[in-house]
């Protein structure tokens, strides 16, 4: 088993690129990365300016730590995301305040702008509350996420999938864009939707482009 030191390094500056950009505030928020036959995720309760690499939990996927620590009390859904989406190699999960705002009225994300096609589809979907750090909440996340790389968690905040780190703060930063667009819509009016045909045309074009739309302008 080699768990390297590199994919440590990049969480923790992931976790501080969160904290900077105000995704995440304290000890909100979490991130995980599949490492071959095992994960790393952050550690429970342990602000970003305190964190260390070492820091950083990893774990086999029967949810035995490897070393030492204690990981983030949402490590269940880390493990089972991780487990179910082979396609998915990083987790980055926020409560970051616009799209956990969003959860709260615990709508989904509509298409109201074609962006929404980074997550995966024409939605980005808000799962049922539940208690965190259960397996409840972990086969709710699971299925909402279910062709997707975002999903809302009700009353709780915003996980996003990539098949990298980058990918996985991409979508979670353009999510929580969207949520603070779309709340600013629907203050001023009715948001018009895309149909379902423009949707298909973006994700599409999306595929074509081969890679994720924070290039896509
Ligand atoms: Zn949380």
């Amino acid at each position: 088993m080699n768990i390297s030191a590199g994919l440590r390094r990049q969480i923790l500056s992931a976790c501080r690129r969160l904290e900077v950009s105000g995704l995440n505030r304290g000890t909100t928020g979490n991130i995980s990365c599949r490492e071959e036959d095992h994960f790393l995720v952050t550690p429970s309760g342990v602000p970003v300016d305190t964190m260390t690499e070492t820091g950083v939990v990893a774990m086999r996927f029967d949810g035995t730590v490897i070393g030492h620590g204690k990981p983030s009390s949402e490590w269940h859904f880390h493990r089972d995301i991780l487990q179910q989406r082979p396609d998915i190699h990083a987790i980055v999960h926020t409560h970051s305040p616009y799209a956990t705002a969003l959860a709260c009225l615990r709508e989904d994300l509509p298409p109201f702008h074609y962006m929404i096609a980074i997550a995966g589809g024409d939605s980005v979907r808000c799962a049922p509350y539940t208690l965190f750090g259960t397996d409840t909440l972990s086969a709710y996340a699971v299925e909402a996420l279910s062709d997707r790389k975002a999903c809302l968690l009700a009353n709780h905040g915003l996980i996003a999938l990539g098949r990298d780190l980058d990918e996985a703060m991409a979508v979670a930063t353009e999510v929580e864009s969207l949520c603070q667009q779309y709340l600013i819509a629907r203050q001023s009016g009715k948001p018009v939707l895309l149909s379902a045909q423009e949707m298909r045309q973006v994700i599409d074009r999306f595929k074509t482009y081969g890679k994720h739309a924070t290039s896509s302008e």
